[in-house]
Protein backbone atom coordinates (compact mmCIF):
# COMPACT_ATOMS: atom_id res chain seq x y z
CA UNK A 1 0.00 0.00 0.00
CA UNK A 2 1.09 3.26 -1.13
CA UNK A 3 0.51 6.94 0.68
CA UNK A 4 -2.29 9.26 -0.60
CA UNK A 5 0.43 11.95 -1.40
CA UNK A 6 2.75 9.28 -3.15
CA UNK A 7 -0.26 8.23 -5.33
CA UNK A 8 -1.36 11.45 -5.80
CA UNK A 9 2.23 12.67 -7.26
CA UNK A 10 2.59 9.10 -9.20
CA UNK A 11 -0.82 10.10 -11.20
CA UNK A 12 0.10 13.96 -11.95
CA UNK A 13 3.01 12.61 -13.38
CA UNK A 14 1.95 10.01 -15.68
CA UNK A 15 -1.34 11.72 -17.00
CA UNK A 16 -1.42 13.30 -21.08
CA UNK A 17 -1.59 16.73 -21.79
CA UNK A 18 -4.73 17.32 -23.76
CA UNK A 19 -4.83 20.02 -26.45
CA UNK A 20 -6.26 23.35 -26.43
CA UNK A 21 -9.28 24.96 -28.42
CA UNK A 22 -10.56 28.33 -29.06
CA UNK A 23 -14.57 28.31 -28.57
CA UNK A 24 -16.88 31.04 -27.50
CA UNK A 25 -17.53 32.08 -24.12
CA UNK A 26 -21.20 30.41 -23.88
CA UNK A 27 -18.62 27.15 -24.13
CA UNK A 28 -15.99 27.85 -21.91
CA UNK A 29 -17.95 27.69 -18.52
CA UNK A 30 -15.55 25.27 -16.02
CA UNK A 31 -12.73 25.08 -18.71
CA UNK A 32 -9.56 26.16 -17.83
CA UNK A 33 -7.62 29.17 -20.05
CA UNK A 34 -4.50 27.39 -22.17
CA UNK A 35 -2.87 31.09 -22.53
CA UNK A 36 -3.08 34.52 -20.94
CA UNK A 37 -5.89 36.40 -21.69
CA UNK A 38 -5.29 40.10 -21.92
CA UNK A 39 -7.69 43.10 -22.66
CA UNK A 40 -7.00 45.38 -25.36
CA UNK A 41 -8.72 48.44 -24.75
CA UNK A 42 -10.39 50.50 -21.53
CA UNK A 43 -13.23 49.05 -19.55
CA UNK A 44 -15.23 51.27 -19.35
CA UNK A 45 -14.27 51.98 -22.58
CA UNK A 46 -15.33 56.08 -21.80
CA UNK A 47 -16.66 58.37 -18.75
CA UNK A 48 -19.91 57.38 -18.54
CA UNK A 49 -22.61 58.20 -15.75
CA UNK A 50 -22.57 56.22 -12.39
CA UNK A 51 -26.67 57.09 -12.11
CA UNK A 52 -29.35 58.68 -13.36
CA UNK A 53 -29.33 62.75 -13.10
CA UNK A 54 -27.40 65.46 -14.29
CA UNK A 55 -23.95 66.26 -15.72
CA UNK A 56 -22.92 69.50 -14.14
CA UNK A 57 -19.69 71.84 -13.94
CA UNK A 58 -19.09 71.02 -10.49
CA UNK A 59 -18.18 74.44 -10.08
CA UNK A 60 -21.74 75.45 -10.97
CA UNK A 61 -23.10 74.15 -7.86
CA UNK A 62 -20.58 74.53 -5.05
CA UNK A 63 -22.88 76.46 -2.83
CA UNK A 64 -26.13 74.43 -3.14
CA UNK A 65 -28.40 73.58 -0.84
CA UNK A 66 -31.81 72.36 -0.39
CA UNK A 67 -32.22 76.10 0.76
CA UNK A 68 -30.60 77.77 -1.52
CA UNK A 69 -30.53 75.50 -4.79
CA UNK A 70 -28.89 76.38 -7.68
CA UNK A 71 -30.72 76.69 -11.04
CA UNK A 72 -29.28 75.68 -14.01
CA UNK A 73 -30.68 75.42 -17.06
CA UNK A 74 -31.29 71.77 -18.73
CA UNK A 75 -30.11 71.86 -22.68
CA UNK A 76 -30.77 68.11 -23.06
CA UNK A 77 -30.37 64.81 -22.60
CA UNK A 78 -27.57 61.81 -22.78
CA UNK A 79 -29.13 58.02 -22.26
CA UNK A 80 -27.10 55.11 -22.58
CA UNK A 81 -26.82 54.37 -25.69
CA UNK A 82 -26.71 57.54 -27.26
CA UNK A 83 -23.23 58.94 -28.54
CA UNK A 84 -21.66 62.02 -26.45
CA UNK A 85 -23.73 65.39 -26.40
CA UNK A 86 -22.17 68.50 -27.46
CA UNK A 87 -19.98 70.31 -24.93
CA UNK A 88 -22.21 72.44 -22.66
CA UNK A 89 -21.49 75.77 -21.17
CA UNK A 90 -21.59 77.03 -17.82
CA UNK A 91 -24.55 77.29 -15.77
CA UNK A 92 -26.15 74.47 -18.00
CA UNK A 93 -26.76 71.34 -17.05
CA UNK A 94 -27.66 67.62 -19.09
CA UNK A 95 -30.11 65.08 -17.62
CA UNK A 96 -28.56 61.96 -18.20
CA UNK A 97 -29.25 58.33 -17.40
CA UNK A 98 -26.58 55.52 -15.94
CA UNK A 99 -24.30 54.55 -18.23
CA UNK A 100 -24.89 57.26 -20.71
CA UNK A 101 -21.44 59.04 -21.80
CA UNK A 102 -20.27 62.37 -20.25
CA UNK A 103 -20.65 65.32 -22.43
CA UNK A 104 -17.53 67.20 -22.81
CA UNK A 105 -16.70 69.89 -20.31
CA UNK A 106 -18.97 68.17 -17.73
CA UNK A 107 -16.96 67.19 -14.13
CA UNK A 108 -19.84 65.72 -12.27
CA UNK A 109 -23.15 63.98 -11.95
CA UNK A 110 -25.30 65.14 -9.33
CA UNK A 111 -27.45 62.35 -8.13
CA UNK A 112 -31.80 62.56 -9.44
CA UNK A 113 -32.74 62.55 -5.81
CA UNK A 114 -30.53 65.76 -4.92
CA UNK A 115 -32.80 67.73 -7.62
CA UNK A 116 -35.82 69.33 -7.88
CA UNK A 117 -37.83 70.60 -11.42
CA UNK A 118 -37.80 74.04 -11.38
CA UNK A 119 -39.47 74.73 -14.92
CA UNK A 120 -39.96 73.08 -18.52
CA UNK A 121 -36.12 73.49 -19.18
CA UNK A 122 -34.34 74.33 -16.14
CA UNK A 123 -33.55 72.01 -12.46
CA UNK A 124 -32.95 73.15 -8.81
CA UNK A 125 -29.96 71.72 -7.87
CA UNK A 126 -30.14 70.99 -3.71
CA UNK A 127 -26.63 69.68 -2.38
CA UNK A 128 -23.10 70.30 -3.99
CA UNK A 129 -20.97 67.58 -5.75
CA UNK A 130 -16.99 67.26 -5.84
CA UNK A 131 -15.73 67.54 -9.87
CA UNK A 132 -15.46 63.46 -10.77
CA UNK A 133 -18.68 62.49 -8.17
CA UNK A 134 -21.03 60.15 -10.30
CA UNK A 135 -18.58 59.24 -12.88
CA UNK A 136 -17.61 56.30 -13.80
CA UNK A 137 -13.59 56.70 -15.86
CA UNK A 138 -12.25 55.17 -18.79
CA UNK A 139 -9.74 52.59 -17.84
CA UNK A 140 -11.48 52.31 -14.47
CA UNK A 141 -11.52 48.33 -14.03
CA UNK A 142 -9.61 47.45 -16.68
CA UNK A 143 -6.63 48.85 -19.09
CA UNK A 144 -4.70 47.45 -21.74
CA UNK A 145 -2.57 45.35 -21.31
CA UNK A 146 -4.13 43.42 -18.20
CA UNK A 147 -4.30 40.08 -17.85
CA UNK A 148 -8.08 39.23 -17.58
CA UNK A 149 -7.75 35.26 -16.79
CA UNK A 150 -4.07 33.52 -16.35
CA UNK A 151 -3.21 30.57 -17.85
CA UNK A 152 -4.29 27.56 -16.14
CA UNK A 153 -7.39 29.41 -14.12
CA UNK A 154 -10.57 28.15 -14.01
CA UNK A 155 -13.51 30.19 -16.32
CA UNK A 156 -16.55 30.80 -13.74
CA UNK A 157 -19.41 32.97 -14.49
CA UNK A 158 -17.51 36.48 -13.24
CA UNK A 159 -14.41 35.44 -15.05
CA UNK A 160 -16.27 35.17 -18.32
CA UNK A 161 -18.41 38.31 -17.22
CA UNK A 162 -14.95 40.21 -17.04
CA UNK A 163 -13.32 38.68 -20.56
CA UNK A 164 -17.08 39.85 -22.24
CA UNK A 165 -16.60 43.79 -20.81
CA UNK A 166 -13.50 43.53 -22.77
CA UNK A 167 -15.16 42.74 -25.90
CA UNK A 168 -13.06 39.53 -26.70
CA UNK A 169 -15.81 36.99 -27.67
CA UNK A 170 -13.79 33.83 -27.72
CA UNK A 171 -11.22 32.37 -25.53
CA UNK A 172 -8.16 29.22 -25.63
CA UNK A 173 -9.43 26.78 -23.25
CA UNK A 174 -7.36 23.45 -22.53
CA UNK A 175 -9.57 20.63 -24.21
CA UNK A 176 -11.91 18.90 -21.48
CA UNK A 177 -11.24 15.03 -20.70
CA UNK A 178 -13.57 12.89 -22.01
CA UNK A 179 -15.32 10.11 -19.70
CA UNK A 180 -16.45 6.79 -19.70
CA UNK A 181 -18.12 5.41 -16.72
CA UNK A 182 -18.57 2.00 -16.10
CA UNK A 183 -20.38 0.33 -13.11
CA UNK A 184 -19.17 -2.89 -12.64
CA UNK A 185 -21.43 -5.89 -10.30
CA UNK A 186 -23.69 -8.20 -11.88
CA UNK A 187 -26.24 -7.45 -8.73
CA UNK A 188 -27.02 -3.71 -10.32
CA UNK A 189 -29.71 -2.40 -11.48
CA UNK A 190 -30.56 1.01 -13.04
CA UNK A 191 -32.83 3.69 -10.51
CA UNK A 192 -36.27 3.53 -11.55
CA UNK A 193 -36.50 -0.30 -11.94
CA UNK A 194 -38.11 -2.76 -9.57
CA UNK A 195 -35.20 -4.97 -8.12
CA UNK A 196 -35.54 -8.62 -7.97
CA UNK A 197 -34.31 -10.24 -4.65
CA UNK A 198 -30.58 -9.37 -4.00
CA UNK A 199 -30.26 -6.67 -6.44
CA UNK A 200 -29.37 -3.17 -5.92
CA UNK A 201 -29.89 0.00 -7.45
CA UNK A 202 -26.31 1.74 -9.12
CA UNK A 203 -26.30 4.71 -7.54
CA UNK A 204 -22.04 4.73 -8.36
CA UNK A 205 -23.19 5.50 -11.56
CA UNK A 206 -25.13 8.23 -10.77
CA UNK A 207 -22.95 9.67 -8.56
CA UNK A 208 -19.65 9.37 -11.13
CA UNK A 209 -21.88 11.11 -13.53
CA UNK A 210 -22.76 14.02 -11.67
CA UNK A 211 -19.26 14.25 -10.05
CA UNK A 212 -18.09 14.14 -13.76
CA UNK A 213 -20.23 16.87 -15.37
CA UNK A 214 -19.76 19.13 -12.15
CA UNK A 215 -16.33 19.13 -13.41
CA UNK A 216 -16.86 20.24 -16.71
CA UNK A 217 -15.97 16.99 -17.98
CA UNK A 218 -17.71 15.65 -20.93
CA UNK A 219 -19.36 12.25 -19.75
CA UNK A 220 -20.17 10.25 -23.24
CA UNK A 221 -21.16 6.93 -21.74
CA UNK A 222 -22.15 5.02 -19.10
CA UNK A 223 -23.10 1.50 -18.79
CA UNK A 224 -23.57 -1.27 -16.20
CA UNK A 225 -20.93 -4.38 -16.88
CA UNK A 226 -21.65 -7.83 -15.21
CA UNK A 227 -18.71 -9.54 -13.60
CA UNK A 228 -18.38 -12.06 -16.31
CA UNK A 229 -14.58 -11.70 -17.84
CA UNK A 230 -15.80 -11.22 -21.61
CA UNK A 231 -18.25 -8.35 -20.28
CA UNK A 232 -15.71 -6.43 -18.64
CA UNK A 233 -13.35 -6.83 -21.22
CA UNK A 234 -15.73 -5.39 -23.91
CA UNK A 235 -16.67 -3.24 -21.11
CA UNK A 236 -13.32 -1.60 -21.36
CA UNK A 237 -12.01 -2.32 -25.08
CA UNK A 238 -15.11 -0.10 -26.10
CA UNK A 239 -14.84 2.69 -23.44
CA UNK A 240 -11.22 3.03 -24.35
CA UNK A 241 -11.42 3.14 -27.85
CA UNK A 242 -13.42 6.36 -27.14
CA UNK A 243 -12.64 8.25 -24.05
CA UNK A 244 -9.47 9.90 -22.44
CA UNK A 245 -11.05 8.53 -18.83
CA UNK A 246 -12.33 5.44 -18.12
CA UNK A 247 -13.59 5.40 -14.56
CA UNK A 248 -15.04 2.24 -13.15
CA UNK A 249 -16.57 1.04 -9.75
CA UNK A 250 -16.72 -2.13 -7.79
CA UNK A 251 -14.54 -5.00 -9.00
CA UNK A 252 -10.93 -3.79 -7.71
CA UNK A 253 -10.51 -5.67 -4.23
CA UNK A 254 -9.73 -9.28 -3.38
CA UNK A 255 -13.01 -11.05 -3.86
CA UNK A 256 -13.52 -13.50 -6.38
CA UNK A 257 -15.61 -11.06 -8.84
CA UNK A 258 -12.80 -8.81 -8.21
CA UNK A 259 -12.07 -8.74 -12.55
CA UNK A 260 -10.79 -5.36 -13.36
CA UNK A 261 -6.97 -5.56 -13.11
CA UNK A 262 -7.12 -9.11 -14.73
CA UNK A 263 -9.10 -7.71 -17.56
CA UNK A 264 -7.08 -4.43 -17.87
CA UNK A 265 -3.81 -6.16 -17.88
CA UNK A 266 -5.64 -9.44 -20.58
CA UNK A 267 -6.36 -5.68 -23.04
CA UNK A 268 -2.48 -4.80 -22.97
CA UNK A 269 -3.12 -2.36 -20.20
CA UNK A 270 -1.20 -1.17 -17.28
CA UNK A 271 -1.60 -1.17 -13.43
CA UNK A 272 0.35 1.16 -12.49
CA UNK A 273 -0.97 1.68 -9.09
CA UNK A 274 -3.44 -0.46 -6.60
CA UNK A 275 -4.13 0.13 -2.82
CA UNK A 276 -3.88 3.40 -1.07
CA UNK A 277 -3.57 4.15 2.86
CA UNK A 278 -6.32 5.58 3.38
CA UNK A 279 -10.29 4.84 4.71
CA UNK A 280 -12.63 4.17 2.88
CA UNK A 281 -10.87 3.83 -0.44
CA UNK A 282 -7.97 1.28 0.29
CA UNK A 283 -8.35 -0.70 -3.33
CA UNK A 284 -8.53 1.87 -5.73
CA UNK A 285 -6.26 1.13 -8.68
CA UNK A 286 -5.14 3.44 -11.54
CA UNK A 287 -3.47 2.71 -14.65
CA UNK A 288 -3.23 3.07 -18.36
CA UNK A 289 -5.72 1.14 -21.07
CA UNK A 290 -4.28 1.91 -24.86
CA UNK A 291 -4.39 5.97 -25.29
CA UNK A 292 -7.07 6.34 -22.10
CA UNK A 293 -6.53 6.93 -18.03
CA UNK A 294 -7.76 4.22 -16.31
CA UNK A 295 -8.98 4.72 -12.89
CA UNK A 296 -10.69 2.04 -10.65
CA UNK A 297 -12.88 3.47 -8.10
CA UNK A 298 -13.88 0.58 -5.51
CA UNK A 299 -17.51 -0.36 -5.11
CA UNK A 300 -18.84 1.17 -2.12
CA UNK A 301 -20.44 4.23 -3.04
CA UNK A 302 -18.38 6.34 -0.26
CA UNK A 303 -14.94 4.53 -1.14
CA UNK A 304 -15.92 6.03 -4.41
CA UNK A 305 -17.10 9.43 -3.61
CA UNK A 306 -13.79 9.67 -1.29
CA UNK A 307 -11.13 8.33 -4.02
CA UNK A 308 -12.94 10.72 -6.77
CA UNK A 309 -12.40 13.80 -4.38
CA UNK A 310 -8.67 12.69 -3.23
CA UNK A 311 -7.17 11.24 -6.44
CA UNK A 312 -9.69 11.63 -9.95
CA UNK A 313 -10.67 14.92 -9.40
CA UNK A 314 -6.80 16.52 -9.04
CA UNK A 315 -6.29 14.27 -11.69
CA UNK A 316 -8.96 15.55 -13.77
CA UNK A 317 -8.61 19.08 -13.49
CA UNK A 318 -4.97 18.73 -14.25
CA UNK A 319 -5.53 16.79 -17.68
CA UNK A 320 -7.94 19.60 -18.21
CA UNK A 321 -5.01 22.09 -17.86
CA UNK A 322 -5.74 23.32 -13.93
CA UNK A 323 -2.40 24.82 -12.35
CA UNK A 324 -4.29 25.78 -8.95
CA UNK A 325 -5.40 23.29 -6.06
CA UNK A 326 -8.56 21.78 -6.75
CA UNK A 327 -8.78 21.95 -2.97
CA UNK A 328 -10.58 24.84 -0.69
CA UNK A 329 -9.58 23.71 2.88
CA UNK A 330 -10.72 25.87 5.63
CA UNK A 331 -9.74 26.29 9.12
CA UNK A 332 -12.62 25.01 11.51
CA UNK A 333 -13.04 24.04 15.12
CA UNK A 334 -13.92 20.55 16.22
CA UNK A 335 -18.01 20.42 18.04
CA UNK A 336 -17.09 17.08 19.19
CA UNK A 337 -14.18 14.77 19.94
CA UNK A 338 -13.56 12.88 16.58
CA UNK A 339 -11.33 9.73 16.75
CA UNK A 340 -9.92 7.44 13.98
CA UNK A 341 -8.80 3.85 15.97
CA UNK A 342 -7.68 2.40 12.70
CA UNK A 343 -4.44 2.25 11.11
CA UNK A 344 -5.21 4.09 8.01
CA UNK A 345 -6.03 7.73 7.45
CA UNK A 346 -9.81 8.00 7.98
CA UNK A 347 -11.57 10.41 5.62
CA UNK A 348 -14.73 11.73 7.73
CA UNK A 349 -17.75 13.01 6.28
CA UNK A 350 -18.46 16.34 8.10
CA UNK A 351 -20.76 18.97 8.42
CA UNK A 352 -19.45 22.40 8.88
CA UNK A 353 -21.96 24.50 10.28
CA UNK A 354 -22.21 28.49 10.16
CA UNK A 355 -20.02 28.93 13.60
CA UNK A 356 -16.97 27.11 12.02
CA UNK A 357 -17.74 23.97 14.36
CA UNK A 358 -16.93 20.55 12.75
CA UNK A 359 -19.21 17.74 13.41
CA UNK A 360 -19.27 13.82 11.77
CA UNK A 361 -22.04 13.95 9.51
CA UNK A 362 -23.79 10.39 10.93
CA UNK A 363 -22.62 6.76 10.38
CA UNK A 364 -19.02 6.54 8.87
CA UNK A 365 -19.14 2.99 6.82
CA UNK A 366 -18.91 3.05 3.59
CA UNK A 367 -21.57 1.71 1.94
CA UNK A 368 -24.00 4.53 3.91
CA UNK A 369 -24.97 7.53 1.60
CA UNK A 370 -27.08 9.21 3.86
CA UNK A 371 -23.56 10.74 5.93
CA UNK A 372 -21.95 11.51 2.28
CA UNK A 373 -25.49 13.66 1.33
CA UNK A 374 -25.35 15.47 4.72
CA UNK A 375 -21.53 16.29 4.53
CA UNK A 376 -20.30 19.42 3.09
CA UNK A 377 -16.97 19.01 3.67
CA UNK A 378 -13.82 15.98 4.94
CA UNK A 379 -11.81 15.75 7.51
CA UNK A 380 -8.53 13.90 7.13
CA UNK A 381 -7.63 12.35 10.46
CA UNK A 382 -4.47 10.30 10.58
CA UNK A 383 -4.27 6.66 12.17
CA UNK A 384 -4.69 6.09 15.74
CA UNK A 385 -5.72 9.28 16.70
CA UNK A 386 -8.24 11.74 19.18
CA UNK A 387 -8.59 14.89 18.54
CA UNK A 388 -11.25 16.76 21.46
CA UNK A 389 -13.56 18.93 20.96
CA UNK A 390 -12.52 22.38 20.59
CA UNK A 391 -9.09 21.10 18.67
CA UNK A 392 -8.42 24.00 15.50
CA UNK A 393 -8.59 21.21 12.13
CA UNK A 394 -8.59 22.11 8.79
CA UNK A 395 -11.44 20.64 6.84
CA UNK A 396 -11.40 20.25 2.80
CA UNK A 397 -15.06 21.83 1.53
CA UNK A 398 -17.41 19.56 -0.93
CA UNK A 399 -18.96 20.96 -3.71
P1 LIG B 1 -17.04 -4.25 -4.91
O1 LIG B 1 -15.98 -3.20 -4.78
O2 LIG B 1 -17.39 -4.54 -6.33
O3 LIG B 1 -16.67 -5.47 -4.14
O4 LIG B 1 -18.34 -3.65 -4.24
C1 LIG B 1 -18.37 -3.29 -2.87
C2 LIG B 1 -19.76 -2.96 -2.42
O5 LIG B 1 -20.22 -1.84 -3.17
C3 LIG B 1 -20.79 -4.04 -2.66
O6 LIG B 1 -21.70 -4.05 -1.59
C4 LIG B 1 -21.48 -3.61 -3.94
O7 LIG B 1 -22.78 -4.14 -4.07
C5 LIG B 1 -21.48 -2.13 -3.78
N1 LIG B 1 -21.51 -1.50 -5.09
C6 LIG B 1 -20.69 -1.79 -6.13
N2 LIG B 1 -20.98 -1.06 -7.19
C7 LIG B 1 -22.01 -0.25 -6.84
C8 LIG B 1 -22.76 0.74 -7.52
N3 LIG B 1 -22.51 1.04 -8.80
N4 LIG B 1 -23.75 1.36 -6.85
C9 LIG B 1 -24.01 1.03 -5.56
N5 LIG B 1 -23.33 0.13 -4.86
C10 LIG B 1 -22.35 -0.53 -5.49
MG1 LIG C 1 -18.57 -5.84 -7.33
Amino acid sequence: MISLEEAREKILASLPRLGSERVPLSDALGSFASEDVRSDRNVPSFDNSAFDGYAVHASDVATATAAHPATLRVIGIATAGSAPGPAFPKGSCLRIFTGAPMPAGADAVVMQEDTRTAGPDSVDILDTVRPREGVRFAGEDVRPGDVLVRTGHRLNPPALALVASTGIGSIPIHRRPSIFLLSTGSELIEPGLDPQPGQIHDSNGVLLDALARNEGAKVIGCERVTDEVHATVAALQRASAHADVVITSGGVSVGDADLLRPAITALGGSVDLWRIAIKPGKPFAYGRLGAATWFGLPGNPVAAFVTWHVLVRPALRHLAGSRVSPFRSVHAHLGQTISNGGDRRHFIRVIVDEEGLVRPAGTQASHVHSSMAAANALLDVPPSTTWETGRAVRVDLLD
